[in-house]
């Protein structure tokens, strides 16, 4: 356990990522169908600790029940245990007990929201309140049919987090499918955090003032374990538990968020407006056409971008004071020529992908895998490699080639 004094630099940079699905329980049981089989919640741990280098972990479907079976036999036969201060350890990574809830307003179109307990007692007794306003309560980001107001009131009432999921994607994001303002909809003084999604970043959230109050997170969304990690936080925290990371985003004691790691939004599926019939990404031109500039077509999906412009109450973004700076990296998978293999020689170099980006001089990984990969890492890292937008609900592309 790392000490627990509330000076700064108590924790040498804890990387979190806090929206990872269950594919699979031990057993077989489908919970996010789209999610990979090995997806299961022993397995996520495993890989986030071994392999990414990431010490606080959100599973975001622990309402289940038959999750809940696999959690309560790791605890008891000790391959796991619950952290006083809230958590579930193994090893040096701690992961926290969340749910993903899809909900709708009437006139509107449903969101997605993530709510985070502090232990598997608490996360049962939402479950049991939850499953009476569903259909199937062992699924993955299942509608529940009550207000959000009332969602809202369950979670606080048994110290849960509150976080809006991937907030503008046009895929059940609360800006991008529901409301231009989440105060239409939810009582923001309840909002503890706001997930950004892969198609956004801070800077363009800072369009909407009622996010001004709101500390961001970004996240994977993982529906498979090599995406864990894809997106990430990190924290300046004690140690990785449910209290430290609620102080973290309440800024207190010290702690807080130091970094967010994301995607450049250019990569992300739904970064701009495409059409529906040619498949056309509109880039830089064409931004505000009601037709498509290359068929004529009107059925045009609108991106992130696009929709963030669309909703905005300023002229230009307004970045506040606390807000941490938003790190564009590209993630390892995403480098040209970077394949398993080479991966696997990286992390048996240097232990975990976090090492990899973070810890490790262009010189030693060149010695593993040669120059031109060490390069491109590095340059990955800083936001260096050339991108193409994405759109569509298809990632942008990285060229392999270095911008300055
Ligand atoms: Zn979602
Ligand atoms: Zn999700």
């Amino acid at each position: 356990m790392a000490d627990q004094q509330t000076t700064s630099n108590t924790w040498d940079s804890c990387y979190a990522d806090l929206h990872i699905h269950i594919g699979r329980t031990s057993r077989g049981e489908a919970v996010k169908i789209s999610g990979s089989r090995d997806l299961t919640f022993e397995n996520i741990a495993r890989e986030a600790s071994e392999r990414k280098g990431i010490q606080l972990l959100g599973v975001i479907d622990c309402h289940s029940p038959v999750v809940q079976m696999d959690i309560e036999q790791l605890l008891e036969n000790g391959t796991m245990s619950e952290l006083e201060d809230g958590g579930i350890a193994y090893q040096d990574t701690t992961i926290l007990l969340g749910t993903e809830i899809e909900l709708r307003e009437p006139e509107m179109r449903e969101y997605h929201m993530l709510a985070y307990f502090r232990d598997l007692k608490t996360m049962k007794s939402f479950t049991e309140w939850m499953e009476r306003y569903m259909k199937n309560v062992n699924l993955s980001s299942q509608r529940v049919y009550v207000s959000s107001l009332e969602m809202q009131a369950e979670i606080k009432a048994r110290g849960g987090l509150i976080v809006p999921a991937h907030a503008f994607t046009p895929h059940k994001g609360i800006y991008g499918s529901t409301a231009p303002r989440m105060a239409d909809v939810l009582d923001t003084s309840l909002i503890d955090a706001v997930e950004l999604g892969l198609s956004s970043d801070s800077s363009m959230a800072s369009y909407i003032q009622e996010l001004d109050q709101l500390p961001f997170l970004t996240n994977s969304d993982a529906h498979s374990l090599g995406k864990i990690g894809r997106e990430y936080n990190e924290l300046q925290i004690a140690h990785p538990s449910f209290d430290e990371f609620s102080m973290a985003l309440k800024g207190e004691a010290g702690r807080n968020i130091k970094a967010n790691y994301g995607l450049n939004p250019r990569l992300g599926k739904y970064h701009r407006t495409y059409c529906a019939a040619c498949g056309s990404i509109m880039d830089e031109q064409a931004m505000s056409a009601e037709r498509c500039p290359y068929c004529g077509s009107t059925k045009l999906v609108q991106g992130v971008l696009d929709r963030i412009l669309a909703i905005a109450d300023r002229e230009s973004p307004h970045v506040p004071e606390f807000r941490p700076p938003y790190h564009y990296q590209v993630p390892l998978e995403f480098i040209p020529g970077l394949g398993k293999a080479k991966l696997r020689q990286l992390l048996e170099h240097f232990g975990t992908e976090m090492n990899v980006l973070h810890r490790t001089s262009e010189e030693e990984l060149a010695s593993v895998v040669g120059p031109v990969l060490a390069s491109l890492i590095v340059a990955a890292r800083n936001g260096r490699l050339e991108l193409s937008s994405g759109g569509g609900g298809t990632y942008g592309k990285v060229s392999g080639k270095e911008t300055d």
